[in-house]
């Protein structure tokens, strides 16, 4: 299958809700049923007006070393920006609706995987509340790899520190600010080690 690796925008039709701008980060390290990562990114993203997003925009793909080093293959990562009407606990449940179809299996944490969809952030929402989303913020690294939530956290209380999903953000939403940081994408971006940034490189268009 031929894969186009430029920006693409699915435009899909409004309605009366209140829309809310969703980020999302997508990121995959082994083949599903479909193919390759990047065939199966391309497909999952074509899957999002069905799952509930519209003004869908997807930024390149990009090639990333797996995380934690050394724990397999490299990913291919994505991300996308969009508008749902959808509540965030039924978001994240048409999301991993869409994970499953693309035979996401639920092993160790930060495991390789099929694909991931991880909501980065739903507009300037802070979820459960301000006290949890800092308590997942400010957890050290060790329990991170641990330790699971149980609620939805928005934002991603990690996407400030991983190259790999602010640099495919900065393709889709480089204005977007962290309601609780203030930080821009681009800020955020220019704040990581110059050897993060330079891990992740656009895959080439065929
Ligand atoms: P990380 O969250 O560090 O990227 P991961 O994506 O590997 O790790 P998963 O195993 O995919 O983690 O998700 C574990 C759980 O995290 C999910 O079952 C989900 O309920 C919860 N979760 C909490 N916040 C979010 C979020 N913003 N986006 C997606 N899942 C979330
Ligand atoms: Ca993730
Ligand atoms: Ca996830």
């Amino acid at each position: 299958m031929s894969q186009d690796h430029s920006q693409k925008k699915y435009v899909t039709s409004g309605n009366n809700c209140v829309n809310e701008t969703v980020l999302l980060a997508l990121g995959a390290n082994l083949p599903s049923s479909f193919g390759p990562p990047d065939v199966t990114i391309c497909l999952a993203a074509q899957e999002f007006a069905d799952a509930g997003l519209s003004d869908i925009t997807m930024s390149r793909l990009f090639r990333t070393p797996a995380f934690p080093p050394g724990s397999g293959p490299d990913y291919v990562n994505a991300a996308v920006c969009g508008k749902t009407c959808l509540t965030p606990a039924r978001l994240l449940v048409s999301l991993q609706a869409l994970e499953n179809r693309f035979g996401r299996e639920r092993g160790h944490r930060w495991g390789a995987r099929t694909l991931d969809i991880d909501i980065l952030a739903i507009g300037e929402r802070v979820l459960p509340d301000l006290d949890t989303f800092r308590h997942w913020l400010n957890l050290p690294g060790s329990d991170q790899m641990q330790v699971v939530p149980d609620d939805l956290i928005l934002p991603h209380p990690r996407l400030q520190s991983r190259g790999f999903v602010l640099v495919p953000l900065a393709d889709v939403a480089p204005d977007w600010h962290h309601p609780v940081l203030g930080q821009s994408v681009t800020e955020m971006l220019a704040g990581l080690p110059e050897a993060d940034r330079a891990d992740i490189k656009p895959l080439a268009n065929p």
